[in-house]
């Protein structure tokens, strides 16, 4: 079965995002069709052998189903890369791409402005596998000083939450390439390219979650993890061992692509089901008119907070008072993201009094949620860690939905 050909370099992320990798065939439908099958029939035995050899088509759907595969080729069009493999979540997407370039003796630096999920895979999951990790701030000068001679990787987030550092992405990418190391992005809150596309600004890999902007609405899981062709692999021995049997021999600029698929699905199993591929697809197909209005709404809503004689400091990177302004503006010229922080008095009667808002611990739904990460998603991370990652007892976090603006306000009027 063959996919819609596409000219993506030529289209704006929406008439991408609705257009690219319709699969054709199969009764031509206009969206996506869910395969639900674990494995493809052949019509011989000469037919079955040759894909044993090759695994680059279908076979068992461990390894690649259409559908998947069809969200795959959209989300590298709309992040400008070469190949994509989609994954069960966003936490699956974060170790199949530290799992990519990083083997036992090897170091990752990560500015400490995270995910809780992320913070734990480095500090608790990795060293099970003699994979150590440094977090610091997420500075060049902070980056650039925590660089080791076995560090392979540095990771950072686009708009980490709540703080909402914005990291300057060319910097930290000359730091991991002088150091022979590549440079990964967590582009969950960038919004799958549509607020920002790392690898244009010389990231390697671009690791998220699809829970959130790209599913949109609440009812999936999923994770990607997207690579372009111009990282150099030449020094990492995952790579080369092997002289001309070696994974860059023998696959050559595909090389890092195909190990992470062989790792996240073929290997390790956390492969995305098709059924949320398909929500997954949908959610990309409205997500640049969301983030659009949500950014706009956000920006608003932060500014009003911060005039709000009973809310404390408002963290958002759109105002001209954040730390990270001028990265944001320079990096994320659509829109700097729809998450905020704000502290309020009393966070529990706050949180007991909103209508609108609605307690969730998610980001990235139409409707906007709100939680208390001090008691909730940063709970189990240690004291001082929190206040580096911006969250104070008494801070708020908001993902922004699509909702009206003076419905939200009056919501949390009421609430304060
Ligand atoms: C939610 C999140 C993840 C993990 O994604 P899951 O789909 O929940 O596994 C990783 N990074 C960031 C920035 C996130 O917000």
């Amino acid at each position: 079965m063959s996919t819609d050909p596409t000219p993506p370099d030529a289209w704006a992320y929406e008439t991408a995002a609705v257009q690219t990798a319709i699969p054709r065939g199969l009764g031509e439908t206009i969206g996506f069709p869910i395969h639900a099958a674990a494995a493809f029939q052949f019509d011989t035995l000469e037919e079955a052998q040759q894909e044993f050899q090759v695994n680059d088509g279908l076979s068992y759907a461990r390894l690649q189903n259409p559908t998947v595969r069809a969200l795959e080729t959209r989300i590298s069009a709309l992040e400008g890369g070469a190949a994509t493999v989609a994954v069960s979540t966003g936490q699956a997407a974060t170790l199949t791409s530290i799992l990519s370039v990083c083997r036992a003796g090897d170091h990752v630096v990560s500015a400490s402005s995270l995910f809780g999920g992320t913070t734990g895979m480095l500090n608790n999951i990795l060293p099970l596998m003699g994979i150590t990790a440094t977090l610091v701030p997420g500075t060049p000068e902070a980056i650039a000083g925590a660089m080791q001679d076995n560090t392979r990787l540095v990771w950072a987030e686009m708009i980490s939450n709540p703080a909402g550092d914005v990291p300057d992405i060319a910097a930290l990418a000359g730091i991991a390439h002088s150091h022979g190391a590549l440079l990964a992005i967590d582009n969950t809150c960038g919004g799958v390219g549509y607020l920002c596309r790392p690898l244009e600004h010389g990231a390697d890999i671009v690791s998220q979650s699809l829970t959130k902007w790209a599913g949109g609405h609440g009812t999936v899981l999923g994770g990607s993890v997207t690579v372009g062709t111009r990282h150099d692999l030449g020094g990492n021995p995952i790579y080369t061992d092997g002289g001309e049997q070696s994974v860059l021999k023998v696959r050559g600029d595909h090389a890092l692509a195909w190990r992470q698929r062989w790792l996240g699905a073929h290997q390790i199993g956390m492969t995305l089901a098709p059924h949320s591929a398909f929500l997954i697809a949908h959610g990309l197909e409205t997500l640049g008119l969301r983030l659009r209005r949500e950014s706009e709404t956000a920006l608003a809503l932060a500014q009003w907070l911060r005039a709000h004689e009973k809310v404390g400091r408002v963290s958002y990177p759109g105002l001209p008072d954040h730390p990270s302004h001028a990265n944001a503006m320079r990096q994320l010229p659509r829109g700097q993201g729809a998450v905020m922080a704000f502290e309020v008095p009393d966070p529990a009667a706050f949180l007991s009094r909103v209508r609108v808002l609605r307690i969730a611990p998610n980001l990235g739904d139409v409707r906007t949620l709100v939680v208390h990460p001090w008691t909730t998603t940063h709970g189990r991370v240690p004291e001082a860690a929190r206040y580096a990652a911006g969250v104070t007892p008494t801070t708020i976090r908001m993902s922004v939905g699509v909702e009206d603006l003076e419905d939200l306000k009056a919501d949390i009027e009421q609430a304060l």
